[in-house]
């Protein structure tokens, strides 16, 4: 037997928080066992030759939504397959009752066992969920999942309160299955998540993330748009417009300051919602926000989206907005406001897109290009230096949920996660090479430059060159791992 399982030769390795340096990295049982200038190739059972490329952490997709409009199972087998192609190692994917994903509500010590047995052996990535909380008796349960389930994050959505307020009330109840989903029921969450936060503060964080959308204007802009006749994306974005996002935003972190909540705004999609965000953190400054964009409101506007036709396969909550708004979101990244870049990936098939502006579904995949137009977008256009682009989609996501240093790390002994870059590699975006069961993407005739030759999970190449090489083996990854995973001395 040899020293080393693989070893990474002749590439240079990106340090989040660091930076580019040239060495070679050995690998033992699935975690990092040898970082050096060199290491010989004779300790190694297997060589990967990285020369002329980048060495990058796995990246952490932490905004998912695994089920949301398919099987789990199903969804968890292909859409962990795309994340590949995107160079993710761990998925934190999240999960709530009502309609959609399993259709049904009751208590989480019933159904969170039924989603991870749906899971199990159906990623090829690790896993994670976030939870959301619906039910006043589902609230009870928020310590029962730190502790026992290994759930460290939980999610409220602001804009549901109209689906439960709505004229038609009894649409409204059937979609969330609950009653009373208000900023009551942010409060009472926040105070139990707060409860958590503050009892397993040495361990790691533990956050309450929040969609951002104000419903009750929401109801006026919709009723507005549809009297001046607006089309396309351009009416669908006017009928959630950035003001909502703020409203809410502000709303949230009222009440996270008032319980002592450290939260997560999500997908903040335009100048107004970054701002908030900023704004947020500047009113509290003793405060713990961190600040989410994605890639599509990083890459899309619908003024090109519309004159491409693309329709409403370009649907998302919140709406693709105009290019102004996604300057402002690149500025936040150079600037250090934004924490985490991720895809919001929801595997939404076209026939569900076909239903007109407000019928048809929202939500569609991007985490198979993440690294991708992170490093198109944003490096080579923008000059973003790569370390910071390792920091927003591995290490920053792998703190603030919980996962450091296990993930988003290249330390001896954390998890053997990489994804190994081509910076030269230009290719268009087609929905074939993504490897989604989604057959359409808004993204499609997108030239991205630098893409993932190899993606490794736990030591394992998963990925390589446009094929996935090993059977599913992704593991579901209790968190925060410091509360869940005991070191060997500590188990002696
Ligand atoms: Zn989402």
């Amino acid at each position: 037997m040899k020293k080393y399982d693989l070893v990474i030769k002749n590439g240079t390795v990106v340090f989040p928080y660091h930076g580019e340096t040239r060495c070679e990295i050995g690998i033992k049982s699935g975690s990092i066992a040898c970082i050096s200038d060199e290491i010989d190739a004779n300790l190694a059972e297997e060589v990967l030759d990285a020369k002329g490329k980048y060495v990058f952490p796995a990246a952490i997709d932490s905004h998912y939504h695994v089920g949301i409009y398919r099987p789990h199972s199903e969804d968890a087998e292909s859409e962990s397959r795309t994340a590949l192609v995107g160079g993710v190692g761990t998925i934190i994917s999240y999960f709530r009752t009502g309609h959609h994903y399993l259709n049904k509500t009751g208590p989480y010590r019933e159904i969170l066992p039924e989603v991870l047995s749906l899971s199990q052996g159906h990623f090829y990535t690790d896993y994670c969920y976030h939870i959301a909380p619906m039910t006043a008796d589902q609230l009870d349960e928020v310590q029962w999942m730190v502790e026992q389930a290994g759930i460290a994050s939980f999610k409220f959505y602001m804009f549901y309160k109209g689906l439960t307020l709505a004229a038609d009330s009894t649409h409204g109840s059937q979609y969330t299955m609950t009653e009373n989903y208000d900023l009551g029921h942010l409060y009472e969450l926040m105070t139990r998540v707060s409860v958590m936060a503050e009892k397993y503060r040495h361990v790691g964080r533990i956050s309450l993330s929040l969609h951002c959308e104000n419903p009750e204007l929401i109801r006026v802009f919709i009723e507005r748009v549809k009297q001046e006749g607006l089309t396309g994306l351009k009416a669908y974005s006017e009928a959630r417009p950035p003001l909502t996002e703020k409203l809410s935003v502000h709303e949230a972190a009222i009440l996270a300051d008032a319980t002592g909540c450290p939260i997560n705004l999500l997908h903040l999609s335009s100048r107004e919602a970054l701002q908030a965000g900023i704004d947020a953190r500047r009113n509290y400054p003793n405060h713990d926000i961190k600040l989410e964009v994605t890639l599509h409101h990083l890459a899309l506007d619908y003024e090109e989206l519309d004159r491409k036709g693309i329709g409403m396969k370009g649907k998302v909550n919140p709406p693709i907005r105009t290019k102004e708004h996604s300057e402002f979101l690149w500025e936040g990244i150079r600037k250090g406001h934004v924490d985490t870049v991720v895809s919001d990936h929801a595997c939404c098939g076209e026939e569900h897109k076909k239903k007109g502006i407000w019928e048809s579904l929202p939500g569609f995949g991007g985490s198979s290009i993440l690294y991708p137009i992170l490093l198109s977008e944003g490096a080579h256009k923008r000059k973003i230096p790569l370390h910071r682009i390792a920091e927003l989609v591995s290490a920053n996501p792998a703190k603030i949920f919980g996962l450091y240093p296990k993930k988003g790390s290249i330390m001896i002994g954390s998890d053997a996660d990489f994804t190994i870059i081509d910076m030269n590699v230009e290719k268009t975006v087609t929905a074939e090479e993504l490897l989604s069961a989604q057959d359409h993407t808004p993204f499609e005739g997108f030239i991205a430059k630098g893409w993932s030759t190899q993606t490794i999970v736990r030591g394992k190449v998963m990925f390589d060159n446009g094929k996935v090489t090993q059977e599913k083996c992704g593991q579901f990854i209790k968190r925060p791992i410091a509360l869940h995973y005991k070191s060997e001395e500590e188990g002696k």
